[in-house]
């Protein structure tokens, strides 16, 4: 287990957030595990209160793993069409702007929740393992391309 700082509010108040500390399963993504625990604190509060309930929302969580904090550091790989295409060092996302954009400034970088050959983000890393088990029955170990299993 471990402690999650968090700023939660109540819904529709537009009150300041206060900081709430939440204790999250160490395997578990604490985004998934606080909204866990503010369904049930909602839940309850509307049996008690119906109409007048307070409802509490995340706001942020504040202490997340260090690599979350981290935004990717895009490289420019290549170009496609009239697209640049960029990579990250980090994660390996692969994204292409059009012309002067340049790449996107503040994506964070998750690299545990990227499945390469995809070139997608999962929201937690229990859903990127989940997807990447399709992979393993890959013949010949194999990296398969979406869509290439309907050939
Ligand atoms: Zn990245
Ligand atoms: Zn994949």
């Amino acid at each position: 287990m471990k402690q999650v700082n968090t700023k939660i509010n109540n819904l529709g108040r537009n009150g300041i957030p206060w900081n709430e500390t939440f204790v999250v399963p160490d395997n578990e993504d604490p985004k998934i595990a606080i909204q866990r625990q503010l369904d049930e604190f909602n839940r309850i509060e509307r049996q008690r209160y119906g109409e007048n309930a307070q409802i509490r929302i995340l706001v942020e969580i504040c202490n997340e793993d260090q690599e979350d904090q981290i935004a990717c550091e895009f490289e420019k790989s290549g170009m496609e069409g009239i697209y640049d295409v960029y990579q990250c060092k980090r994660c390996k996302l692969v994204f292409k702007r059009f012309g002067l954009s340049g790449p996107p400034r503040t994506k964070l970088c998750h690299p545990e929740r990227v499945c390469i050959p995809c070139n997608k983000e999962f929201i937690s890393i229990q859903n990127a393992l989940k997807h990447k088990t399709i992979h393993s029955r890959d013949k010949y170990g194999k990296t398969r391309l979406v869509g290439e299993d309907m050939k």
